[in-house]
């Protein structure tokens, strides 16, 4: 147990202050000790010598509402029998009374009014895309054609290659042992040190408890800082071991790209280019086509690129309406 020190008290009724924890009445004006009545520390050395006698906080009798130390089962001032109310319960019960009601009602419009500027802003944005974004018709006629159509040829032939394993049919030229990868191999320990973190009690310091009457026990409590110390571990390491595997130089016969055949023109009707093969040796490696017509406008002209039965549908000298985006890409084309 720690000191005991003696607390004071202001007495409400005659305004006395600073008066002694073991006074049950203002030695002013004889007024009890009554509810407004709260201890303090005037002075932390103002230590009671002996013991004093009553440890538990004292009472309030709910008739005439003043103090009884904890010892008395009845009230000094009325004669009550005793009452469940304790110095605590009446401390609690007054601060409760002076908690400020949290302003509620005042955060709600100044929220509406955030919300009302960035849908604003929102509005604005939107309104600004549209009108900017909006694509626009233009006239035009179309100043030229083109077209043109390829075939790829692919020739079975022998070809160089090389790998981790030998595939099917092919014949080999040389094999080696390489390195294919790297493993992770345990080799040893090795002790290396870190910080560690730990907490430890720098010193002391002293607090006070309210008894409830009049009185106030001192405590220590240890103040805690945080320190490093180094400590040894084991670490694992590794090292790195080579894994080998066979590595193949071969040959084998596959098709492979030889060449492109191109046919192309204006405004006329597309062809394929003539196919000649070197029958077993030769085959068609895939066909593409490409449709192109330039419209132009007041701006300048526009090259599209269209399927084959829409660029059927013009002819070089056609009026035309082109739909244009706002960022200046042809959208749609419609013959005038
Ligand atoms: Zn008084
Ligand atoms: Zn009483």
């Amino acid at each position: 147990m720690g000191q005991m020190i003696e607390g004071r008290w202001d007495c409400s009724s005659c305004g006395r202050k600073m008066i002694p924890g073991r006074c049950k009445h203002c030695p002013g004006c004889g007024k009890g000790r009554g509810e407004d009545v709260t201890f303090y520390i005037a002075d932390p050395n103002d230590v009671v010598a002996s013991d004093v006698p009553e440890q538990g906080p004292d009472w309030m009798c709910e008739y005439c509402e003043s103090y009884n130390p904890d010892s008395a089962k009845f009230c000094a001032n009325c004669g009550a029998e005793r009452s469940g109310k304790t110095y605590f319960d009446v401390q609690k019960e007054q601060e409760a009374k002076q908690q400020p009601q949290p302003p509620v009602a005042r955060s709600a419009p100044a929220k509406k009014g955030g919300f009302l500027k960035w849908a604003l802003i929102a509005l604005a944005v939107l309104a600004a895309v549209f009108f900017l974004g909006r694509p626009h018709d233009s006239d035009a006629s179309v100043t030229a054609k083109s077209w043109q159509r390829q075939i790829a040829v692919e020739v079975y032939q022998w070809v160089k290659d090389s790998g981790w394993s030998l595939p099917d049919g092919a014949v080999m030229q040389s094999s080696s042992r390489e390195i294919r990868t790297y493993r992770d191999v345990f080799d040893h320990y090795e002790t290396r040190t870190r910080q560690v973190p730990e907490s430890y009690i720098t010193g002391y310091s002293t607090q006070y408890r309210d008894m409830g009457n009049g009185y106030f026990e001192s405590y220590q409590v240890p103040e805690y800082g945080t320190r490093y110390r180094t400590e040894e571990y084991q670490e694992k390491i590794y090292r790195q071991e080579p894994v080998y595997d066979t590595w193949y130089e071969y040959t084998e016969q596959r098709w492979t790209y030889d060449r492109t055949l191109t046919a192309s023109g204006a405004d006329d009707a597309p062809y394929w280019p003539e196919l000649t093969l070197i029958a077993e040796s030769e085959r068609e490696g895939g066909r593409d086509e490409e449709y192109r017509m330039v419209c132009t406008d007041k701006d300048g002209a526009h090259s599209l690129r269209m399927t084959q039965t829409e660029w059927e549908k013009y002819k070089v000298g056609d009026n035309v309406v082109l739909t244009i985006s706002a960022s200046g890409t042809v959208q749609e084309i419609k013959k005038k």
